[in-house]
């Protein structure tokens, strides 16, 4: 049975070309479509726009999948290909478009134009030179062709494109949801191209086709798309459909107010994986990039994100990507990760530290130092990187620190630490606090006096996790062998 809501359910689609990886801006887009989708149990459709040949890659499609899935963006629909979670390909729907084309020349909105890329480069020079206001590089001659010279051209298999007519004298108009009324004067569009001389269409066609075929009811997209839309909307006339609506979302800017650029922000989807980011946080941070809740809501799932999306509250200024602020949230996020599920990463950047299998066999133990340094780490690398003493002796100490802490008065002070330590037991972290705290009373100094030195003899520096459950989970032997090493050294610095 028909549900009778249905025709109230947005149909939203995230249209990539494969034509580069996924990068930040194009995965904010994925979201708020996934958002706007997942609020009104609408559909989100995935379309490949693969139909320019010249500048396609299949790296780049591969990774726009992968990306997408470790965002944890699902999308809905292609039931021709692959069945209910394939997404669409333009590149197997040309003969549609072509068709469509036919359309729109029996219909006389469309012209075959059978100019010669020499001849629009020469029309295009002479118009610039002339300074003439619309300088688009042909003069409509096609438009007039003789019937009977059309058919000349088309027996001699003359190669030529689709255009559409635009209107004279008219004012393309239409309401965007993020930046409100627009208008574009028709003499400022040119007579578009809508299928190529080799067959396949333009972006402008297929998108215009399968936007309407799919049920497409909103089409949210990047701000750059904003001067394709009276295009698109003239093409939707002419076949007299009526346009989806349209919202295009804002770009994103670095805080210095320029460009994004490659270290900042521009990088692809999985550079930020491999730089040690979380997809919880990625998305969480990405969906903030001109839209906002309207509380104080910051840290959000993906399902509460969803539950209060609304365009509204997506705002038409450019959005700002602070990376300080995704590293942070990226620290949230870390912290509440079970270890577990940090496990293959951090193994991963482990190995890349050059720790071998044998050191990294146990897994209790892999999940008590990931434990341990989860808190303080902003990126999955940060926890590798600061945690290697667990796993080999430190080489060398931190030499500010050893200045303060190696003094030759720590001397009596590690060596009766070693002296307990030896005989404690249990070797655990609250008995270890206990100890040193009776110590440092029973010496007369400050538990920073024993702390310090030891956390430096341990690990080589003067930052970590916590000391007593840090020698907790480094155990007697490591913790005895490491302070006998710092006090030769001690020793020898006199
Ligand atoms: N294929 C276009 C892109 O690469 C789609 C733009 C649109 O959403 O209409 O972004």
């Amino acid at each position: 049975m028909a549900d009778p809501k249905e025709g109230m359910r947005p149909v939203v689609r995230f249209a990539p070309s494969p034509t580069g990886y996924l990068h930040v801006g194009g995965a904010r887009t994925a979201l708020f479509n996934f958002l706007f989708a997942r609020h009104a149990g609408g559909t989100f459709i995935l379309r490949i726009e693969d139909t320019d040949q010249k500048r396609y890659q299949a790296a780049a499609l591969d990774e726009i999948f992968a990306s997408l899935r470790w965002l944890g963006l699902d999308w809905d629909e292609g039931p021709e290909v692959g069945g209910p979670h394939g997404p669409y390909f333009q590149s197997q729907r040309t003969a549609l478009y072509r068709e469509h084309a036919e359309r729109l020349l029996a219909a006389g909105v469309a012209y075959r134009c059978f100019c010669s890329e020499e001849r629009l480069a020469r029309l295009r020079q002479e118009q610039e030179q002339a300074r003439m206001a619309n300088g688009l590089g042909y003069d409509r001659r096609c438009r007039a062709l003789p019937a009977a010279e059309i058919e000349r051209l088309l027996a001699a298999g003359a190669p030529h494109v689709v255009r559409l007519k635009v209107p004279d004298g008219r004012t393309v108009a239409f309401h965007d949801l993020i930046r409100g009324d627009i208008a574009y004067a028709s003499a400022e569009l040119d007579d578009l191209v809508l299928l190529k001389s080799d067959g396949f269409p333009t972006y402008h066609l297929a998108n215009v086709v399968d936007d309407r075929l799919m049920g497409v009811t909103h089409v949210l997209r990047g701000d750059e798309w904003i001067a394709s839309t009276p295009k698109h909307i003239l093409i939707y006339e002419s076949f007299g459909w009526a346009p989806p609506v349209f919202a295009h979302m804002p770009v994103i800017l670095a805080p210095d107010g320029g460009k994004l650029s490659k270290r900042r922000g521009a990088a692809s989807v999985m550079d930020y994986q491999r730089a040690g980011f979380l997809p919880e946080a990625l998305r969480n941070f990405l969906a903030l990039l001109g839209w906002a809740p309207g509380d104080d809501r910051e840290i959000m799932t993906l399902e509460e994100m969803a539950r209060a999306f609304a365009l509204e509250r997506v705002q038409a200024k450019a959005a700002v990507f602070d990376e300080t602020k995704l590293e942070w949230m990226n620290g949230v996020y870390l912290q509440a990760r079970p270890e577990e599920t940090l496990l293959a990463d951090v193994r991963a950047a482990w190995r890349q530290a050059g720790l071998d299998d044998a050191a990294l066999a146990d897994e209790g133990y892999l999940k008590k130092v990931i434990g341990l340094f989860k808190e303080r780490s902003k990126r999955v690398g940060d926890i590798a990187a600061r945690s290697l003493y667990f796993f080999r002796d430190p080489g060398e100490y931190e030499e500010a620190a050893a200045r303060k802490h190696f003094r030759p008065e720590a001397l009596p002070l590690l060596d009766a630490v070693l002296e307990r330590l030896a005989a404690q037991e249990p070797f655990r972290a609250d008995a270890l606090e206990a100890l040193f705290r009776a110590l440092a009373e029973e010496k007369g100094v400050g538990a920073g006096k024993l702390i310090h030195p030891v956390r430096l003899a341990v690990s080589g520096v003067s930052f970590g996790p916590g000391l007593f459950e840090m020698l907790e989970a480094l155990g007697r032997d490591t913790v005895v062998r490491r302070l006998h090493r710092a006090r030769a050294h001690v020793a020898a610095r006199g």
